[in-house]
């Protein structure tokens, strides 16, 4: 009987609690995909540059994935983000910052890392297995800007 108040004590801490933490959580999706990328480096607006569709040229594509050859462990992204297939790609972050959307073949993919020998006109694609990325080999293709 005597801890009944406590219980009701604690409701009240935490109720009270979560009011206070709404409104910090009402701006959290700012910080999500476009406005990450408006606010990161090379984001500058030039309206060439950011149609949707329009043609990037030819780009040297590679294919990669996450064992130790081709990432030195890591098993993240350079952004942080669980890679995946037919999503993630490693490009050179001065040219499209991290978020860009590029249709590449028929994919839309999404920039989430960065690589060493990826510079330029160079696009690295993510694969699951080490074979799939062996297996996609090197090509080129043309790359479009897809926002
Ligand atoms: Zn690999």
């Amino acid at each position: 009987m005597r801890k009944y108040p406590k219980m009701m004590l604690a409701g009240l801490v935490f109720m009270s609690s979560l009011l206070f933490s709404l409104p910090v959580y009402a701006t959290e999706p700012d910080l999500t995909d476009s406005g990450y990328v408006a606010a990161g480096p090379g984001a500058v607006q030039e309206d060439e540059d950011t149609t949707s569709g329009m043609s990037l040229g030819t780009f040297t594509i590679t294919g990669y994935c996450s064992c130790d050859f081709c990432s030195g462990g890591h098993k993240l992204t350079y952004s942080g983000t669980v890679p995946k297939a037919d999503h993630t790609i490693s490009a050179d972050l001065n040219l499209f910052p991290i978020g860009t959307k590029l249709l590449i073949n028929g994919t839309v993919y999404t920039v989430e890392d960065m690589g060493s020998s990826v510079n330029g006109k160079k696009i690295d694609i993510y694969y699951d297995s080490h074979e799939e990325a062996l297996a996609a080999g090197m090509y080129t293709a043309e790359v479009f800007r897809w926002d």
